[in-house]
């Protein structure tokens, strides 16, 4: 929906570059639309007596009358009794055809935001890994919250996803997987799907994404997303993550979306000798930490950044 500022940035300037795209097409509709009515209002007013040519100077003053008249009473502008003959109309279905076609599709409204994201959250902050950069400027994140806060999709910090979780903000999600140093050829595993989209991401950088989700319709959800956007490699388990997936394990890498008080046992089990696993840790502060797993078992830890993430829950099976 088009916001305040934009309206009042309309006088100013009509400059359209001033509007962000999804708004232009608002813009354009209310420029033109009040270029008719002044038009209208002028023509209606000045029409010289049966037969008679315009002329100039009459134009213009009756123009001058004409704007004068209409910021000091609205209603004679519309000519009473007319108001909704094809004279008003027809201009209105005008200026909101323009209106629509000027306006970006909303794929390309999104494709925007993305790309601005990118450049503005993610490489501004020093995310560097190319691979990383590009499938962040592909993946439909609006597509993995719910249509309420879609608008918000590619805004700063984390979103809400329902039953009380969230999806990360998009920082840290570049972040993470650039941490993760995946490549084409690995099986990650990931505890907390939540919306899919941290294992979309994943998705087009790795050969298999292993995905955990304890809420049983963010993992129904989650599923259907990524299966409707074709993220094909991508397999989904309702379960606890603190179990791990014994089925699948080892991986080669692991990544944690929700917060246990320390890495739990069983995923530094499943990690393969050579792995690596990105986690957020702690109670109240939190760590994001790397933690690298030499090919004969031992574990080195180190802290990346405090965080805040959702914590991670014990499951009751
Ligand atoms: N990666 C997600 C964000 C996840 S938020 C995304 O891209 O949207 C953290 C998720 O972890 C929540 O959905 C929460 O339900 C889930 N979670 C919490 N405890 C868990 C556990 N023990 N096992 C699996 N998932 C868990």
């Amino acid at each position: 929906m088009p916001s305040a500022r934009c309206r009042s940035q309309f006088l100013p300037g009509t400059n359209l570059e001033h509007f962000r795209g999804d708004e232009r097409g608002f813009a354009t509709t209310v420029v033109t639309l009040t270029a008719g009515a002044l038009v209208y209002h002028f023509k209606l007013r000045s029409h010289p007596p049966p037969g008679r040519p315009w002329r100039r100077n009459e134009i213009r003053k009756r123009i001058v009358v004409g704007l004068t008249e209409c910021s000091m009473t609205h209603t004679k502008c519309l000519a009473p009794g007319r108001a909704w003959s094809t004279h008003v109309w027809v201009p209105v279905l005008f200026a909101l055809v323009l209106g629509v076609a000027v306006a970006p599709a909303p794929a390309d409204q999104y494709r925007d935001r993305r790309l601005i994201m990118v450049r503005d959250q993610i490489e501004a902050r020093g995310i560097k890994n190319p691979e990383v950069l590009a499938v962040m400027r592909t993946v439909p994140r609006e597509l993995f919250v719910p249509k309420s806060v879609r608008p918000q999709a590619y805004d700063d910090h984390p979103l809400p996803i329902g039953f009380g979780q969230t999806i990360s903000q998009p920082f840290i999600v570049g972040l993470m997987t650039e941490l993760l140093d995946a490549k084409k050829d690995y099986r990650v595993l990931e505890i907390g799907t939540g919306s899919g989209y941290q294992a979309a991401i994943l998705s087009r950088l790795v050969g298999e994404v292993y995905s955990i989700e304890i809420v049983p319709e963010l993992a129904r959800s989650a599923a259907e997303t990524l299966r409707s956007l074709g993220f094909r490699n991508v397999t989904v388990r309702e379960g606890d993550g603190y179990r791990g997936w014994p089925e699948k394990a080892p991986f080669d890498r692991i990544i944690l979306t929700a917060a246990p008080p320390e890495i739990p046992e069983v995923l530094l089990e499943e990690l393969k000798g050579g792995g690596t696993l990105v986690a957020p840790v702690g109670v109240g502060v939190q760590n994001l930490v790397v933690v690298q797993k030499s090919a004969d078992g031992k574990t080195t830890t180190r802290s990346v950044l405090p965080v805040r993430f959702v914590p991670m829950k014990e499951g009751t099976e």
